[in-house]
């Protein structure tokens, strides 16, 4: 059987996708392999193919339980012998699928990486015929990558146990530099395959709505886009229980997704989504791995993510079908405060001292890149691609800065002011404090450190925080003002001596709209009944009734009066 007849009689598929037969081409030849490719881009196929045509078992590693579980269900379907052992099995029932297994009925098995190291499988292993050992979401191997598990590193000295070195082959959708460069040397790969596919998403819109209220926002977009499927991420379990609460109350099919919710109700949710009985799911990031839906028409993030991996990695669950699917990142400065205390309680105890600081000073830049992204007038989906390691050259005309005219406004005098501001600092602050100062908020301090003209700052009362923010980022961008990498984020003096010889500065803000143009409107009349929880809301119906049917038999008019307002 050649690799596009599996794929036709095991898959269904006519056509390999970009990138997948040269993967399948290189495994079926013996040679090791890293794949990366983004999400939805079909990284599974290119291991299930060779490992249907290579002689012996391929040995899948995954991290969760739930992927391993679909991905077997999913061969089992198209006829294929695989299996899992995982910790959701019996000893008797792993005992039983690893004599299965060492028998050869099974092409694939997977196995969560914890696993390799225990003596009932080591010993299974070292008697099995093993062809491939592939690690999927490979990018769990570094420390760089986002949710880096040290099991992981214990594969190689699994691979090494071996009688044979078999063929090995990584996946993952992470393509920064380090995480490559950690994959390959951590599993030790033999002159592999290197093939990274594009990570443009084309029929994926990017855009950035700065707002305070989310809310208003969100409602207003769900009504925008009636029966459409889409998954709301938030920060916290807080947050969805909150928004996928208000959902309801508006009448929206929404669902909801978290770590605290019991696992029959994370299932029964995944599933109400999966099938439409809730075209809407409200998650934390807990939600979407190994999620394969194609027809997700939007991402909306309720808040920003801790980084761009994640942001793009969740952002491309959307429009897996191909068709124009919207991205929207709802930013307020509260995110920023919000991710800066989940990194704090961000549990570094396995490591020692000097590693932890190197991943909390890596979190911490990771969120600057973050944020930077939400407050960028340039092209996002360029921004999003430079930072994965392309290098894209026009603005791409589909996201949110290239349909946005912003006005270019010139600062230079409010920027001497923000400069001499952060001079008269010392470098001992960041931006709220600054930002405090020009609003007039912290005189008291200036006084403290001497600054000459304290009494003077707190006239850009009236500027918009959006504007000082803005004006921060063009001086940061122009290097006129510095901010330290570290927790504090504290800001210094860059070189300024192109402004001193006349130079200028130049703002990007967005065209002045008045509130009734925003892009999401305020639900245009608040009804009282807004205010009411889903059991008020059914009371009153019930009332309502039962007053219809009252006016009905003595002849009053069909309305109930309530307070002084019409319901
Ligand atoms: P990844 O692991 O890269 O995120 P998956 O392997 O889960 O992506 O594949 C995503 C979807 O693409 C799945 O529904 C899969 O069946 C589909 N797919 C993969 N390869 C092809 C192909 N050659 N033709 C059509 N659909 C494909
Ligand atoms: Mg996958």
């Amino acid at each position: 059987m050649t690799p596009r007849e599996a794929l036709k009689r095991y898959f269904g598929y006519d056509s390999f996708r970009p990138g997948q037969e040269e993967i399948v081409s290189a495994l079926l030849a013996g040679r090791d392999a890293l794949a990366i490719m983004p999400t939805g881009a079909g990284k599974s196929l290119c291991y299930q193919v060779p490992a249907l045509l290579l002689p012996g078992l391929t040995l899948v590693i995954s991290p969760l339980i739930s992927l391993m579980q679909d991905q077997v269900k999913g061969l089992n379907a198209a006829g294929i012998h695989a299996a899992f052992i995982n910790s959701s099995l019996t000893e008797t029932q792993i005992a039983r699928a690893l004599d299965l297994a060492a028998e050869g009925s099974y092409k694939l098995v997977y196995v969560a990486p914890e696993r390799l190291e225990s003596p009932v499988f080591r010993s299974f292993a070292a008697g099995a015929d093993i062809s491939m050992v592939t690690v999927d979401e490979a990018h769990c191997i570094s420390q760089w990558g986002q949710d880096f598990r040290p099991s992981y590193l214990k594969i190689l000295d699994f691979i090494d146990s071996l009688p044979r070195r078999p063929i090995v082959s990584a996946f993952t959708a992470t393509a920064t530099r380090e995480v490559k460069d950690d994959i390959v040397c951590t599993l030790r790969l033999h002159d592999p395959k290197v093939l990274v596919t594009g990570f443009d998403r084309p029929n994926l819109y990017f855009q950035v709505e700065r707002t305070r209220r989310k809310d208003d926002f969100v409602i207003q977009y769900l009504r925008d886009h009636p029966g459409e499927s889409g998954i709301i991420y938030c920060a916290t379990r807080k947050n969805v229980d909150k928004l996928q609460e208000l959902l309801t109350k508006y009448g929206f099919a929404a669902t909801k997704y978290h770590a605290g919710l019991s696992a029959e109700a994370r299932r029964k949710n995944q599933n109400d989504f999966i099938y439409d009985t809730a075209p809407v799911i409200v998650a934390t990031n807990a939600f979407g791995m190994g999620i394969d839906k194609s027809n997700v028409r939007f991402v909306l993030h309720y808040n920003m993510p801790q980084s761009m991996e994640n942001y793009y990695q969740e952002a491309g669950r959307a429009g897996r079908d191909g068709l124009p699917s919207q991205c929207v990142l709802l930013f307020s400065a509260q995110d920023v405060i919000i991710n800066k205390f989940l990194l704090d309680k961000k549990d570094f105890a396995e490591m020692d001292d000097e590693e932890a600081d190197l991943l909390r000073q890596r979190d911490l830049q990771r969120l600057q890149t973050m944020e930077r992204y939400c407050q960028t007038t340039e092209c996002l989906r360029n921004y999003i691609l430079a930072y994965f390691g392309e290098h894209p050259t026009a603005p791409c005309g589909n996201c949110g800065s290239c349909n946005n005219d912003f006005d270019e406004v010139d600062m230079t005098d409010a920027a001497k002011w923000m400069i001499n501001c952060v001079a008269e600092l010392h470098g001992r602050y960041g931006k709220a404090i600054l930002f405090g100062t020009l609003q007039g908020a912290n005189r008291a301090r200036l006084r403290e450190l001497g600054a000459e003209r304290f009494k003077s700052y707190g006239r850009m009362k009236d500027t918009p925080r959006e504007t000082l923010e803005r004006l921060l980022a063009q001086l940061l961008e122009d290097g006129y003002l510095v901010q330290s990498d570290d927790q504090y984020a504290v800001l210094h003096i860059g070189d300024i001596a192109p402004l001193k010889a006349g130079g200028q500065v130049l703002v990007k803000l967005p065209p002045q709209r008045e509130p009734e143009q925003a892009r999401a409107p305020k639900p245009k009349r608040r009804s009282p009944m807004d205010a009411l929880t889903s059991a008020g809301l059914e009371l009153f119906s019930q009332l309502r009734q039962l007053r219809f049917d009252t006016a009905q038999r003595e002849g009053l008019p069909p309305y109930v009066v309530f307070g002084d307002k019409s319901l």
